[in-house]
């Protein structure tokens, strides 16, 4: 036995349904014995379940994947935490602070990381300030 998810296609309702097998199903459907169970309609089709698309990847592939992904964000997690542990959180300030750094040799030179626009960047750039832009992942909040 198989089920399938149905939807109607003139009311919209969704309703699931028993068959002997999928081409027991295509059967029911060519002959018209597909009804909606609320209107009587025939426009009734398989809905796509999520399943189906998980599974048109490879398991290994998927799990790959995964790893890959994991890698890169460990890379960056330990990126964040050496800027986290080197450099001081300016927060929006970042402009202002990298500005007041370019311009008060005075102050002492910590590097500093903070939140800037692609504006922002460009501006510090024109005034031959070196910024860079690195991707970073917010820690998630509990
Ligand atoms: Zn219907």
């Amino acid at each position: 036995m198989i089920k399938y998810k149905l939807i109607c296609k003139d009311c919209n309702i969704k309703f699931d349904s028993w068959f002997a097998s999928s081409n027991e199903y295509e059967k029911l459907k060519k002959r018209k014995f597909l009804t909606c169970h609320s209107c009587n309609s025939l426009k009734v089709e398989k809905t796509l379940m999520a399943p189906q698309l998980i599974n048109s990847k490879s398991k290994s592939e998927t799990k790959l994947d995964s790893l890959k992904h994991q890698k890169i964000k460990n890379t960056i997690k330990n990126y964040q935490k050496f800027i986290k542990d080197n450099f001081q959180y300016v927060g929006d300030n970042f402009a202002y602070e990298a500005r007041s750094i370019h311009y008060n040799s005075k102050k002492k030179s910590k590097g500093i990381y903070g939140k800037a626009s692609k504006q922002d960047l460009r501006e510090l750039k024109e005034e031959g300030i070196d910024a860079q832009m690195i991707p970073w992942i917010e820690d998630k909040k509990n």
